[in-house]
């Protein structure tokens, strides 16, 4: 996948995110200076799936709440091979599923979506890929 179609696919998923879980993504969009999200959507769309089961799960969470107690995605991103996904404030429930779909991430590649993946070392980053997706980036200087 080229840096291009990278970013329109997370553009879009951007958009979808925000209309179907506008509680969740209150701040997506917004820019940072003005209490945003930061860097929106940072993931492959392989995560996609995951970042949707989990969201559907956490806004019905959020829904049970009090206005003034509800909490937003802060920062989604990918480190060490693995998602990882902040909220501005959460509770033992939330941090569990978020827990579990961070863990989930480290065998879904996160460029194709498909499971039995690894986390591949490429000196200066990691990357959960499966087979196929690691062997397209291998001997290329391109940050996978
Ligand atoms: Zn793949």
């Amino acid at each position: 996948m080229k840096w291009k179609e990278l970013a329109e696919e997370q553009d879009k998923f951007k958009k979808y995110l925000k209309k179907t879980y506008p509680k969740l993504y209150k701040k997506l969009g917004v820019p940072w200076q003005e209490g945003g999200m930061i860097s929106g959507i940072g993931v492959g769309p392989g995560w996609f799936k995951t970042l949707e089961e989990l969201s559907v799960k956490l806004e019905k969470i959020i829904e049970t709440l009090p206005e003034d107690k509800q909490p937003s995605a802060f920062q989604i991103k990918e480190k060490f091979g693995v998602l990882r996904f902040y909220l501005d404030i959460s509770n033992e429930e939330m941090n569990k599923l978020i827990d579990e779909a961070e863990n989930k991430t480290s065998k879904v590649c996160e460029y194709c979506g498909k499971e039995n993946a690894y986390i591949s070392d490429y000196s200066f980053w990691m990357k959960t890929l499966c087979e196929e997706c690691h062997n397209e980036r291998k001997g290329s200087n391109v940050k996978p």
